[in-house]
């Protein structure tokens, strides 16, 4: 990447250890049945957004995409490893976010708004916090952004439950962005709308970034979405990466196993039999992460896993292709199944 990284995540894992009540840790004392086991959302993941880039995050629900983003964000803390922006710690000692360069847009924007607080109470609260905007200069600071996302600014004074679900990603958008954010990550922001209300929020996303000169980190489970938006992908499984490059290079030639599964279990529109031919569901369950399975955390569905699969996990690394594949069928000991 010629471009310094804004955003950097090192090695970064993430641990839930259960939350056992009185009675569980009981039960447990005498034998019962009591999952006592961790969920290792997020292991040793080493990610790098360029500014100005928009870096697609794809995986299928459960691979741990959403924490990571939580992570990236500052609004979760790792278990281990780091969260840097332009080279400087985004949590503290303390555990506490200490940057407000960094926000983000969830999927579900009528959780994340109050349906108590006007628009314009919801938009000036943040800034006004950080000392971004006075008090008294707040209504216009407020009219300017709602102007910005394609809302009238009259709609200030109105509560989240009057507008439609389009509308209210563009005001979660615009609290985003009135705390004047360097990097948004959007987790999943279109995934709640009608597709035709989809393709105006991710083009708004787009004049956004051309205009303000923002970075993304875009997760998502609709690869269609991702291809549209992302300058670079990430494919995650289990809670690891396995295949980062180029989004055009990925999608016509995707490398890792899991990415071409993913990619041929995309239904399309079908005009042909030969079109019908090429939908392939992913074979078998995706694991718990409750109990990933050893070595290569893919071998129990992919085609292609040897011996060597089962007993050592790949590591993430750049192939002669321009990107980087967590794959032994680039490094030797695995054939490639006819
Ligand atoms: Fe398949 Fe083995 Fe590659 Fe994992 S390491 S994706 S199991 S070939």
């Amino acid at each position: 990447m010629s471009v310094p990284p804004i955003l950097s995540l090192d090695a970064v894992s993430k641990r839930f250890d259960p939350r056992l009540t009185l009675g569980d840790r009981i039960a447990a004392a005498i034998g019962g049945d009591v999952e006592t086991r961790a969920v290792q959302a997020v292991r040793d993941v080493s990610l790098s957004v360029a500014k100005g880039e928009t870096l697609g995050l794809v995986g299928e629900s459960g691979c741990g995409k959403s924490t990571l983003g939580r992570i990236a964000a500052g609004i979760m803390a790792p278990t281990s490893g780091a969260v840097r922006l332009d080279g400087e710690p985004v949590i503290g000692a303390d555990g506490r976010k200490h940057t407000t360069r960094i926000q983000t847009v969830f999927q579900d924007p009528f959780a994340s708004l109050n349906p108590r607080i006007t628009v314009g109470d919801t938009l000036a609260e943040g800034p006004i916090a950080h000392g971004l905007v006075t008090a008294g200069a707040s209504r216009a600071y407020v009219a300017e952004w709602l102007d910005l996302v394609g809302l009238d600014p009259s709609y200030a004074s109105r509560y989240p439950h009057q507008f439609s679900g389009g509308q209210r990603q563009r005001i979660a958008i615009a609290r985003a962005l009135a705390m004047k954010p360097d990097v948004l990550v959007c987790d999943e922001p279109v995934a709640s709308l009608d597709v035709s209300i989809q393709a105006q929020i991710v083009n708004l996303l787009l004049k956004l970034k051309r205009e303000l000169g923002l970075t993304y980190l875009f997760i998502s489970h609709d690869l269609g979405v991702v291809r549209h938006i992302s300058e670079r992908v990430a494919i995650m499984y289990l809670g690891r990466i396995v295949e980062l490059g180029p989004t055009l290079r990925l999608y016509e030639s995707p490398e890792h196993p899991y990415t071409q599964a993913l990619l041929a279990s995309v239904p399309r529109l079908v005009t042909s039999d030969s079109d019908l031919a090429e939908f392939r569901p992913i074979a078998g369950e995706i694991p718990s992460p409750l109990a990933p399975p050893p070595g290569c955390a893919f071998h129990t569905r992919c085609l292609h896993a040897g011996p060597r699969c089962s007993a050592e996990s790949p590591a993430l690394l750049a192939t002669r292709t321009g990107r980087a594949t967590a794959c032994h069928l680039y490094t030797g000991g695995v054939e490639k199944a006819a």
